[in-house]
């Protein structure tokens, strides 16, 4: 049956680099017999300015109807002075939320080809292929309650004010993570290191409890626990001891942005976000960089990834993925770099140059 992929540009280099990405899908339909259907929709700025919302109707329809989407980017100078709640950011943490996308799966893979671009000595990160799992839909960014109330002391001869968030998890969305955490490992090199700060916080303690729970459903995966604070340390220090790293929302987003930028470059690295069934949103890490939008300088290859782990994760062709992941690195390997990666010795390509090049790489795949 055909399946239906729903796809939102959004805003900034988000336009360019899913264009990029889009070419790589029609490919694998002309080519190599993908059955799918692609329909565009509008989210973040984009949606704002046509609807007055960075989420309209009509996309979280799309979203839902589909079996997959690929998303660009979103946000940009343009909405910046806009209210919080019509910001295009909200347009995405929306549809996350509305399709209960609760496991964010980050890879960081050094491309051999890539790493003297990393801060960290050759020696540290070479063949590093870690995956964090992030819980995505709870934690401290939603918990209630949350604000900022006014008290009965002052400051400065003003009332004092106390900002408050709350971190919460209950035993079921900890018990969904670890599952994604441990099925992860299992296709991978059978660890997860699940990170918490159990000494000093009651809900990470509840964390940790469920985790060695769940753990003894997958004898064959090792489960190892780490505070947030050395993992941060180690890294920076050791990333290669590292397999699967499992935690919370935002414990995952610092995690996974400094594992991120082990590799070299945040325009190299895909994420996808995942339902209970599978059913997924796919994007690159980085966001719409307003610096290079327009300009066809923006790397494509995160996006392009993207799809490769739509294909392995909700549309059950994990042999296209592979040729995707083959492509770029047969591509890397003639030298071809975006502006981001580019070293002396290798050739400078645009967004649509890179596109292109890893769409003939994949052509030549068929065979
Ligand atoms: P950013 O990721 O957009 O850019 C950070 C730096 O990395 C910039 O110098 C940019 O030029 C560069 N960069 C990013 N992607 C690149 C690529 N593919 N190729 C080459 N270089 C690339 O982060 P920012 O500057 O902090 O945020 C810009 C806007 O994006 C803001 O409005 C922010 O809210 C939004 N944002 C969106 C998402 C998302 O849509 N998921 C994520 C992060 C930030």
């Amino acid at each position: 049956m055909t399946k239906k992929i729903a796809v939102f540009p959004g805003d900034g280099i988000g336009i360019e680099i899913v264009a990029e990405a889009v070419k790589v899908i029609e490919c694998l339909q002309q080519e190599f017999g993908l059955d799918v259907e692609i329909e565009e929709g509008l989210i973040g700025g984009a949606a704002y300015d046509e609807t007055g919302s960075p989420l309209p109707e009509a996309s979280l329809d799309l979203a839902r109807a589909s079996d997959a989407i690929l998303l660009g980017a979103v946000g940009g100078y343009k909405w910046e002075s806009l209210d919080i709640s019509v910001r295009p950011e909200k347009g995405l943490l929306g549809l996350r939320s509305e399709l209960s996308l609760f496991a964010n799966l980050r890879p960081a893979i050094l491309y051999p080809q890539l790493a003297h671009a990393s801060t960290l000595k050759e020696e540290v990160v070479s063949g590093l292929d870690l995956m964090i799992v992030r819980e995505l839909t709870g934690g401290i960014y939603f918990g209630q309650p949350r604000g900022i109330r006014t008290l009965d002391t002052q400051i400065n001869g003003k009332p004092e004010r106390q900002g408050f968030n709350t971190l919460v998890y209950s035993e079921s969305e900890i018990e969904r993570i670890a599952h994604v955490a441990f099925k992860t490992a299992q296709k991978r090199d059978k660890r997860v290191c699940s990170v918490d700060k159990a000494n000093v916080l009651e809900c990470t303690e509840l964390w940790r409890e469920v985790m060695e729970r769940v753990g003894k459903e997958y004898p064959d995966v090792e489960l190892s626990h780490m505070y947030v604070d050395n993992a941060a340390m180690q890294l920076v220090k050791a990333p290669k001891q590292f397999d699967v790293m499992v935690t919370t929302n935002m414990f995952g987003d610092i995690l996974s942005d400094c594992a991120a930028m082990l590799t070299g470059s945040i325009g190299m690295l895909p994420s996808a976000s995942l339902d209970q069934n599978s059913k997924g949103m796919y994007e690159p890490i980085h966001g719409s960089a307003p610096d290079i939008a327009g300009q066809n300088k923006a790397n494509p290859v995160a996006t392009i990834l993207s799809v490769s782990m739509m294909l392995r994760h909700s549309l059950a062709e994990a042999g296209l993925a592979d040729k995707i992941d083959q492509a770029v690195a047969m591509v890397l390997d003639n030298g071809g770099r975006t502006i981001d990666i580019y070293t002396e010795g290798t050739r400078q390509l645009s967004t649509s140059e890179m596109g292109d090049e890893i769409v003939s790489a994949l052509k030549s795949l068929n065979v």
